[in-house]
C-alpha cells in the first residue's frame, strides 16, 4: 500500500495520465484509510475541475471575437515574434 507521499504523487500523476490497474488500487486502498489523502483528491479534482472551466470561458471568448479582431491580434502577434527573431534594430 502506498505512504501518503506516494499518494499524493499518483494524485497528481493522475491529472496528466491514466493510472495503471495496481496504481489505482493502491492509491483506493490508501485513500480508504487515510482521511488527509482523500481531502487531497478532493482539492485536486476541485482544481481540476476550476480550471477546465477557465479554459472553456477562454475559449468562448476568443470565438466570440469578430473575424477582424482574430485577424487583428494575429497580425500584432505575428508582427511580435518577427521582432523577436530578428532582435533590437540598431539605431
Ligand atoms: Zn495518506
Amino acid at each position: 500500500m502506498y505512504s501518503c507521499r506516494q499518494a499524493s504523487r499518483i494524485l497528481s500523476d493522475a491529472i496528466e495520465r491514466r493510472l495503471s490497474p495496481m496504481e489505482w488500487l493502491n492509491l483506493r486502498l490508501h485513500l480508504t484509510i487515510c482521511g488527509m489523502c482523500r481531502n487531497y483528491a478532493h482539492n485536486i479534482r476541485t482544481l481540476e475541475t476550476v480550471l477546465l472551466r477557465l479554459r472553456d470561458q477562454a475559449t468562448d471568448s476568443a470565438q466570440a471575437l469578430s473575424a477582424s479582431d482574430r485577424a487583428l491580434i494575429l497580425r500584432n502577434i505575428e508582427a511580435i515574434a518577427g521582432d523577436a527573431d530578428t532582435g533590437p534594430s540598431a539605431p
